[in-house]
Parts: structure tokens; C-alpha cells; sequence
């Protein structure tokens, strides 16, 4: 029935040519109705006819561009801002540029043209849906390949997980040396419970996802007070089907099938980048961390030495070292064995880890020498810090089946600015001479360069 390429114009053809039709068959129709034929059938009133029927066409044909014309173009001029809107969001990752007040049509007719107008409606509501997850997968991506230590990748993924996909608690944990640790946590009353609990392990064990509804022993902080999550959902984290971590979401209601949908596609990525963090801290700890006593080795503790030397230089500010070797150790080899040997070496280096400050360093100078770096330590601390823990060492032993393995251990220290060096290199030189002085004096004992 398409006559040109406009439905209008159409419209226009078929309601004028209708009109001119019923004029045409007007003047016969009147006939039998008893007009005389003399007067129905003369041009005059032929003439009439047609051009009533043709202006009743015209008439039609205004009215219908009126009132479907106008429903039409409110279609038109929204898709098009909708159409626009969407371009603009995408590039722009701002969603709010299309609000359902702002992109959809009222719905005042219950026809075709309400139809297609809660169609459309439909349409831009599924729009925005997929471009508000495309938009929070393409920001959760960004994190992930910006982000290359495990905490800072967990508190970053955590953020996210409130912002997008509706969580209200969170906690992520990574497995390390057998064993999981808490990499961020986020809204929960008490994170290394739920760390501990049975919803973790279960899911630890089976691989599988668990979800918890209203669980006993988590909670979350509220702002007045802490209350119980109405849904938590707890995630293993693998990477080529190897178990790296867990995560833990809680809400305080339940997750919606589009948040749990998003959660998906987060942990996909999510697995990929706690891999590579993971694999990142263990080349650092490798590049730092001497192996066997977990201090500290001597390069990479030289090189905060020197950054400590020359912070303390800077600023004027005390700073002492302590160099400390076991007494006799190469005994304690010949009669118990190296093995023994190594587990004394363990259990003198935990010792001295435990006894020092935060901001103290300690690292592995030698076979069985450690040096301890004590920023803002004046002589006299040095000398408490040494005695304290020569005498934990005195009072600590190492058992071999039957047998105690007991050490004891001598000390030299040397402070700035006590001591005038003008490099670090010689705070260590006069605290070695320093434990050759407490070796000479009898061993187990503290020396400090005066
Ligand atoms: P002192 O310091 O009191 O003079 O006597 P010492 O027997 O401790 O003498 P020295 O410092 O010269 O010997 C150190 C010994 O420590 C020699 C070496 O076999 C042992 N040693 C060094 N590193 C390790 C280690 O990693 N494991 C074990 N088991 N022994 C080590
Ligand atoms: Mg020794
Ligand atoms: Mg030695």
C-alpha cells in the first residue's frame, strides 16, 4: 500500500483520493434517496461534491499529522537524545547525563504508539544498564593493571565492590607460605574472625563459592551500631584453576542478580592480578629477604642503611647500630649438626626481630652476624637495646630431641652523632671493633664505642 517514500504523503494520497471518491459517488447515492436527477446530476453539484470530498481529505489528513505526528516526533527527538547522551557517556564514563526522568517517553496511550513509547522506555532502561556494568568493568580493569601490591590491589577492589555491586562488608584474603593472609578489609566488625571461619575454609576446600544467608559470626559496622549481614557471599580466587585467595562480600540486605553478575565478571579479572601481585612480592622478598632467617639480607639491608645514615645526617637526628654474632657457633655445628646449627641462627634471629622497635631494621650481615639498625638510638639506648637482648638469648634454648642447645651472644655498637662519621661505613667499622672488644672481654657481652 506504499505509494511514496513518505507515510504521510502517503496518508495525504489515500485520504484526498477517498474524499474525491465518495464525492464522485456522492451525486448517484443522493438519487436514491429521492433527489430529482436533474439536480443531482448536474456539474454544479458534482463540482460541490468533490471538493467537499476532497476538502474533508486535506482536513484528515491535518488532524492525523497533528496528533500522530506529534507523538512521532517525541519518539524521534528522544532517540536521538538518548542516541547522543549515550555517545557522550561512553566516552566520558558519566552516567548521569541520562536519567530515566531525562531519556524515557510518558506513556499516555494505550496503543501502538504507547507501545513503542514503553518499548523505547525499556530499551534505554536495558541500555543503561549495560553501559553502567561495561563502564564499572572497564574502571575495575583499569584498577587491576594499575595496582601491583596485593594490599593496594585488595583495598582498591574492595572500594569498588561497595561502589558497583552493592556490597556493604568485605574482606580479601591471599594465600601465603600455606597459610591466608588478611590482604584488605573493609566494613567488618572483626575481619580476622571471619577470616578464621567456617565459610572461608568451606570454600577453601571445595573451591566453590558459599553463600551465607543471615550468618551468626559475621557483622558489619553500621553508623550507630553493628548489625548482622542479611547475605554473604564467600569467593574462592583461583588463577588457571590454582587457589590464590578468597573473597568475602557481605550486604546487608541480599545481592541482586545483576550485582551478583557483575561480582562474576570483577573476580574473573580479579584472579589474573592478585597472580601478578602475588608473583611481584615474592621477586621483592626474594630480591630483599634472606632465606633462611626471613631478615633482611645484607645488600638490600645496606641499602636502608644508608638511606636511614642519610636521613639521620639531614636532620642532625641519633642513629645507632648494633652488630651481633653468635658465641662459639661453629661448635654448636661440630656437636649437634648443621641442621641444629640453623634452627639456633632461626631462633637468635626471631629473638632479635621481637625485641626491636617498628622503623628498626635488622638484617643478616654475615654467616652469623646480624646488624641491627636503630634510627634516633643515642649510645645509652644502644647499650639497653644490646643488654636486652643478650640476656633474651641467654634465657632462650633450642631443644634436639633430648638434648638443649644454649648460645649466648656478644654485641658491639657505635651512635651518630656520638661517633663523628661522616659515612655509615664507619659506624659499622667502629661496631665491629666494638664486638671484638666484648669477644676479647669474655663473649656474652655488650661493647659500646665511647
Ligand atoms: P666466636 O664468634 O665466638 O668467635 O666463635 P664462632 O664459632 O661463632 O666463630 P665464627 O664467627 O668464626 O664462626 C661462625 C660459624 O658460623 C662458622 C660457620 O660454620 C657457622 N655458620 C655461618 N653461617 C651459618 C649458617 O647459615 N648455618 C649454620 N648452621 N652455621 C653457619
Ligand atoms: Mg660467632
Ligand atoms: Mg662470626
Amino acid at each position: 500500500m506504499r505509494i511514496t517514500r513518505k507515510v504521510f504523503h502517503d496518508l495525504a494520497i489515500w485520504q484526498v483520493g477517498f474524499g474525491l471518491c465518495i464525492g464522485l459517488v456522492f451525486p448517484p447515492f443522493v438519487m436514491l434517496l429521492g433527489v430529482p436527477r436533474d439536480t443531482a446530476l448536474t456539474p454544479q453539484f458534482f463540482a460541490a461534491c468533490l471538493f467537499a470530498g476532497a476538502l474533508s481529505g486535506v482536513v484528515n489528513y491535518v488532524i492525523s499529522r497533528r496528533v500522530v505526528g506529534a507523538r512521532l516526533r517525541i519518539l524521534a527527538e528522544r532517540m536521538t537524545h538518548v542516541e547522543q547522551s549515550l555517545g557522550s557517556m561512553t566516552s566520558s564514563g558519566d552516567l548521569s547525563g541520562c536519567t530515566p526522568a531525562e531519556c524515557s517517553i510518558v506513556v499516555d496511550s494505550e496503543d501502538e504508539i504507547g507501545e513503542s513509547a514503553l518499548a523505547f522506555n525499556r530499551l534505554v532502561e536495558a541500555l543503561s544498564a549495560s553501559m553502567r556494568t561495561q563502564l564499572a568493568v572497564r574502571s575495575f580493569s583499569e584498577m587491576l593493571t594499575s595496582q601491583l601490591e596485593i594490599e593496594s590491589l585488595a583495598h582498591e577492589a574492595l572500594r569498588q565492590f561497595f561502589e558497583h555491586a552493592g556490597a556493604a562488608g568485605g574482606l580479601i584474603l591471599y594465600e601465603a607460605a600455606g597459610e591466608l593472609k588478611v590482604a584488605a578489609s573493609r566494613g567488618l566488625r572483626d575481619p580476622l574472625a571471619v577470616a578464621a571461619s567456617g565459610h572461608v575454609d568451606a570454600a577453601v576446600r571445595s573451591g566453590e563459592r558459599q553463600v551465607v544467608t543471615i550468618p551468626d559470626d559475621v557483622r558489619l559496622e553500621g553508623v550507630l551500631a553493628d548489625f548482622r549481614p542479611g547475605e554473604v557471599l564467600v569467593f574462592p580466587v583461583t588463577y588457571k584453576n590454582f587457589p590464590l585467595g578468597v573473597v568475602v562480600l557481605a550486604a546487608g540486605g541480599a545481592f541482586s542478580a545483576d550485582q551478583r553478575a557483575l561480582i562474576d565478571l570483577f573476580l574473573q579479572g580479579l584472579g589474573l592480578a592478585l597472580n601478578n601481585a602475588i608473583a611481584h612480592d615474592r621477586l621483592q622478598n626474594l630480591a630483599a629477604l634472606d632465606p633462611l632467617t626471613g631478615l633482611y639480607n645484607r645488600r638490600f639491608g645496606l641499602g636502608r642503611l644508608h638511606e636511614e645514615f642519610g636521613r639521620a645526617l639531614r636532620v642532625t637526628a641519633p642513629l645507632g647500630v648494633l652488630m651481633l654474632d653468635i658465641d662459639h657457633f661453629k661448635a654448636v655445628n661440630d656437636t649437634y649438626g648443621h641442621l641444629v646449627g640453623d634452627r639456633v641462627l632461626k631462633s637468635v634471629c626471631s629473638i632479635a626481630r621481637s625485641s626491636l622497635r617498628e622503623g628498626d631494621i635488622l638484617l643478616r650481615y654475615g654467616g652469623e652476624e646480624l646488624l641491627a639498625v636503630l634510627p634516633a638510638a643515642s649510645t645509652e639506648d644502644l647499650r639497653q637495646m644490646g643488654e636486652r637482648l643478650r640476656q633474651a638469648v641467654e634465657d632462650s634454648a633450642v631443644s634436639d630431641g633430648e638434648k638443649t642447645v644454649r648460645v649466648t651472644l656478644s654485641a658491639g655498637g657505635a651512635a651518630y652523632p656520638n661517633q663523628n662519621v661522616e659515612h655509615e661505613d664507619g659506624l659499622i667499622r667502629l661496631a665491629d671493633e666494638a664486638l671484638y672488644r666484648a669477644k676479647d672481654g669474655g663473649r656474652n657481652r655488650v661493647e659500646i664505642a665511647r
